[in-house]
């Protein structure tokens, strides 16, 4: 059973369990609330009173545990890329309510926005080009359908009402493009402060036309609540805390950028679609969600959906495959860690084309035996050190397309050194390298067997061991027993 009904029974949950740290009041909107946020992420949620003054506060890193995103859905740890791949093939349509049910519209303003004023956007990294909202779910309806998408896109707040949108090639840039071909504005929600598992969800890899929003409702196993925005007809989860509604304009760009992104680099300056703002609605007393880039809460709200779906893709060739992993070394996109069971020789080699046929991003796979576990890279890095040779066990693919954000493209293609950025047809090209880390199918004796000693899964502290107990090292034995 879910435990993130939405944002604050989830903090309250961290906080009743010791897994959110409150900060002193008034920390600096520029760079400190980041780096305090920074330090804290994967251990404890960051809850941020006053934050530069601003009387509502911040909160950033309440998914930044695997275990915890699993928590929040209602499952096992091991059950967490099957419980969101169920939840992305069986989604559950949402169920629209009236304003007066929704929590995030029982404040609207609607004239003489100022954002700067109303939220307390953070500027996160060193050269960022000023505050950025990094958890804002952007929620547009296609122009030919109506049916919704949703997508986190980081957005540039660079103005009182106007926001820069970076927009890349995917399901809300072709809603744009539809809409801009005929000289008309997209219509968009910009949403802050949803529910674990709808922030979650927005991640899922679907066709274009499956409403991210209907995965999350699967997720929470019931409907999700969602109320039509005040000024457009795009619909928003009923229970968040903050809406930004607005208009993509069509032929309007202005500067973007810098911005550090997730593989821990900065993104250039670049001209990009702007978001026009007619009206910001909220809860009473809001909560602002940022999300810190390129640290856990970031990589794994990426890598967990995009494992769920590459898991997928692969079982459909390879029934043998029983888990993947998008490492955190490897920004939880590039690097793949597949646990395979052989039975034939050859067999890991189509898993490694397979995988790179699955998704542009990937750039390396790691095919390793079922008796290593993929979510432990100390434990994927002993199969290569005794597993692999570079001779025999190594498949290079060279010129293929990669990600634009891993900046060792830009180095392939000679870009590196000049002021243009590469155009984008030359922009991400680079190579491919897969390691069958797998042993021999058939090999004599124990020459491959991992050594195990009978009994080490069954320790049992409260069994195997003395609490209390104290050692006479004169006498080099136990103490008697007070
Ligand atoms: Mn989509």
């Amino acid at each position: 059973m879910s435990k993130a009904r939405d944002l604050r029974q989830w903090l309250a949950h961290l906080e009743a369990t010791g897994r959110l740290a409150v900060a002193r009041e008034g920390v600096a909107l520029e760079h400190t609330l980041a780096a305090i946020a920074k330090r804290l992420d994967g251990r404890q949620a960051a809850f941020f009173p006053k934050p530069g003054g601003h009387d509502v506060p911040v909160v950033s890193g309440f998914v930044s545990r695997r275990a915890w995103i699993a928590e929040a859905i209602g499952v096992e740890e091991a059950g967490l890329l099957a419980a969101f791949r169920d939840a992305a093939e069986h989604p559950l349509p949402w169920r629209e309510v009236d304003a007066a049910e929704a929590p995030c519209q029982q404040v609207v303003i609607d004239a003489g926005i100022d954002l700067h004023a109303l939220l307390p956007i953070p500027t996160h990294s060193e050269h960022d080009n000023g505050p950025y909202i990094t958890a804002g779910l952007v929620i547009a309806r296609n122009p030919a359908t109506g049916i919704q998408n949703v997508s986190i896109n980081r957005i540039q707040a660079h103005a009182k009402d106007r926001m820069a949108i970076l927009m890349l090639p995917r399901h809300l840039l072709a809603f744009y493009k539809a809409a801009e071909s005929k000289g008309e504005a997209l219509e968009v929600a910009v949403v802050i402060g949803a529910d674990p598992l709808t922030l979650l969800a927005s991640q899922a890899i679907t066709p274009i036309d499956h409403d991210e929003l209907e995965i999350a409702g699967a997720l929470h196993g019931a409907p999700l609540p969602v109320v039509k925005c005040r000024s457009n007809g795009v619909r928003v989860p009923a229970n968040a805390e903050i809406v930004i509604e607005g208009r993509i304009l069509p032929t309007v760009r202005e500067p973007e950028g810098p911005f550090g992104e997730f593989p821990k680099y900065y993104s250039a300056q670049e001209n990009r679609e702007v978001i026009q703002v007619d009206a910001v609605t909220t809860r009473a007393n809001p909560i602002y969600h940022t999300i810190v880039p390129a640290e856990m809460e970031h990589l794994l709200l990426g890598s967990i959906p995009r494992e769920a779906t590459m898991l997928a893709h692969l079982q459909r060739s390879f029934p043998g495959v029983l888990d993947v992993h998008l490492s955190v070394g490897g920004v939880g996109r590039y690097h793949l860690f597949v646990k395979f069971k052989k039975l034939r020789e050859g067999e890991p080699k189509n898993v490694i084309l397979g995988a790179f046929g699955a998704h542009y991003d990937i750039k390396q796979v790691i095919v390793v035996d079922d008796d290593v576990d993929v979510h432990d890279p100390q434990q994927v890095e002993w199969a290569v050190a005794t597993r692999f040779q570079a001779d025999r066990d190594l498949v290079v693919i060279q010129g293929a397309q990669g990600s634009v954000l891993d900046p060792s493209t830009t180095v392939a293609n000679g870009t590196y050194a000049s002021d243009e950025p590469a155009p984008p047809h030359l922009q991400g090209i680079g190579a491919k390298m897969g390691l069958d880390a797998t042993r021999p199918v058939v090999y004599r004796g124990h020459v491959f067997t991992k050594v195990r000693i009978p009994g080490e899964r069954e320790f049992d502290p409260g069994r195997d061991l003395q609490g209390g107990a104290a050692v006479d090292w004169a006498a080099g034995r136990l103490k008697a027993r007070a």
